[in-house]
């Protein structure tokens, strides 16, 4: 029998499928920094265990086995007591079992007339590969701690379900075919990370398997770091090709042969890197035409609920609750208009309302990836009928500044990427995101979800969050007015040049 510590559990005996190395970091290493969930992760948990407590509703009557995740063998005792209970619950949440020194927690375990069938709730809007092993090794504890398991099931939620109407709000597929298929290998898989845990660390080389179905805590110490321009910074390259180049030979941009064929992108990339300073196309000039004054630059934040709130809405949608727009006003400069949800009732009239009377004189509307801002106004015209034809005509202005940049210039600083947080400070030195408090997207969507749902908010900090957010939608915007100066600019010096 392996000492509790060395105790397998669904999530270590997933970690283990991913990488043995991995699960016995994890197991022999459980307070390493790399293990401490970071912001995006702790959203993902909140919201998944938000989505756990309300797939409960969905199959009543259970009894709930209520007693912290940590206390193992105590939901162990206290499920076996309610299952030997005459008459025992049409069903248990969070049953626990121990079997083959690995632990199980079953999300939903239902009686049937001829058994029991697992239910694994997940916050995900379809059925994954990864569910199933997931789901394969509660079957096989709960079998060999003595239970009937007849079916398994994983009940995910519906992408087709729109808000009010959560009626169809989860999706239950039944796994048991595939489910039965996986625990052919699984005994001897488990044995494997058992006997593993007991022994050093093992060696493993790294591959694909470090980043699917989940990118590996551990990447920074496996992973060499790699050179300035490694061939792997070429924009978009396919893991694989970047690593036929290395095995050709060629680890960095500066190496590649001159008669290899690329891609248009990536031979200015390559020109830009190997001669070390920008490479701007000539057919710029023309590019720029369509960016006609009076110009509306225009940038959205969103939000992404797993369980929707607001009419129309399904799970997980990206939905728009804050923009910032600078407007060129003929004779007056740039004016600045924003917008942002204040608490948790519907964001988008508001949104919609501020947005039309923002873009009123503006002959074109900038956006940096403009099918994200198309996306979000397409919604406020859905969400507010009443504003639809005026918010369609804001759709119709839109005029994108990446698909310019990208495919007329090249900063080697860019590093293969045209996100606006590299072109920005390639383009325009000394204008980034640095000195803001939330100074990239990801936190910027967690920071909105925490201003407009967490009701245990101070005053103080609320209004110290919604300055944060402003400041940082305003500077996408600003981003955009200095990087579209800057473009002509360099299309003036070239005209000088000529
Ligand atoms: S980075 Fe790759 S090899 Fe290293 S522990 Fe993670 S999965 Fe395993």
């Amino acid at each position: 029998m392996a000492s509790q510590s060395l105790r397998l559990s669904k999530s270590r005996f997933l970690a283990g499928l991913q990488c043995h190395k991995q699960l016995w970091w994890r197991v022999h290493e459980p307070d390493a920094p790399e293990l401490v969930p970071d912001a995006a992760l702790r959203n993902v948990l909140n919201q998944g265990n938000e989505v756990g407590r309300r797939a409960r509703e969905y199959v009543p009557g259970g009894e709930l086995v209520d007693l912290p995740f940590y206390q193992f063998d105590n939901k162990v005792a206290q499920t076996r007591d309610i299952l030997r209970r005459e008459p025992s619950p049409p069903a248990l949440y969070e049953a626990t079992f121990l079997a083959d020194d690995t632990y199980a927690a079953v999300d939903i375990l239902e009686r049937g007339p001829r058994g029991y069938e697992v239910v694994e709730v997940k916050a995900t809007n379809r059925l994954k590969p990864e569910h199933l092993p997931d789901v394969a090794l509660q079957v096989h504890v709960l079998r060999r701690a003595g239970l009937q398991v007849e079916r398994a099931a994983v009940m995910h939620l519906n992408p087709e379900c729109r808000y009010p109407d959560l009626s169809t709000l989860f999706v239950r597929e039944d796994v048991s075919a595939p489910v039965e298929g996986v625990l052919l290998g699984l005994p001897d898989e488990l044995a494997a990370q058992q006997r593993m845990l007991e022994g050093p660390l093992p060696q493993v080389p790294i591959g694909d398997h470090c980043t699917r179905p989940h990118d590996c805590p551990f990447l920074e110490r496996c992973w060499p770091k790699l050179p300035d321009h490694h061939v792997s910074s070429l924009y978009r390259i396919e893991r694989k090709q970047a690593l036929q180049y290395e095995a050709d030979g060629y680890a960095t941009i500066y190496e590649l042969p001159s008669d290899l064929e690329l891609s248009v992108i990536h031979q200015r990339q390559v020109r830009a890197v190997t001669a070390g300073r920008m490479v701007v196309e000539p057919a710029l000039a023309q590019a720029l035409a369509q960016f006609g004054s009076p110009l509306a630059f225009l940038d959205f934040e969103t939000v992404s609920l797993a369980i929707p709130r607001w009419d129309g809405c399904r799970p997980w949608q990206n939905v728009p609750v804050q923009f910032s727009c600078h407007v060129e006003a003929h004779g007056r400069g740039l004016l600045h208009d924003e917008c942002l949800a204040d608490g948790a009732s519907d964001p988008r009239p508001a949104l919609a309302e501020a947005l039309v009377a923002a873009c009123a004189g503006a002959r074109k509307v900038v956006a940096y990836y403009a099918s994200f801002e198309r996306d979000c106004i397409r919604q406020l015209a859905e969400a507010v009928p009443r504003l639809a034809k005026e918010l369609q005509r804001i759709e119709k202005k839109l005029v994108d500044l990446l698909p310019l940049v990208r495919n007329h210039v090249y900063h080697p600083d860019f590093g293969g990427s045209f996100s606006i947080k590299r072109t920005l400070p390639a383009l325009v030195p000394g204008l980034s995101y640095a000195d803001l408090r939330i100074g990239e997207g990801e936190t910027a969507t967690l920071e909105l979800m925490r201003l407009m749902f967490d009701e245990e908010l101070q005053p103080a900090e609320r209004a110290e969050l919604r300055e944060a957010l402003l400041r940082y939608c305003e500077r996408d915007t600003w981003a955009m007015v200095k990087m579209l100066a800057k473009l002509r600019t360099l299309v003036a010096e070239q005209l000088e040049l000529f």
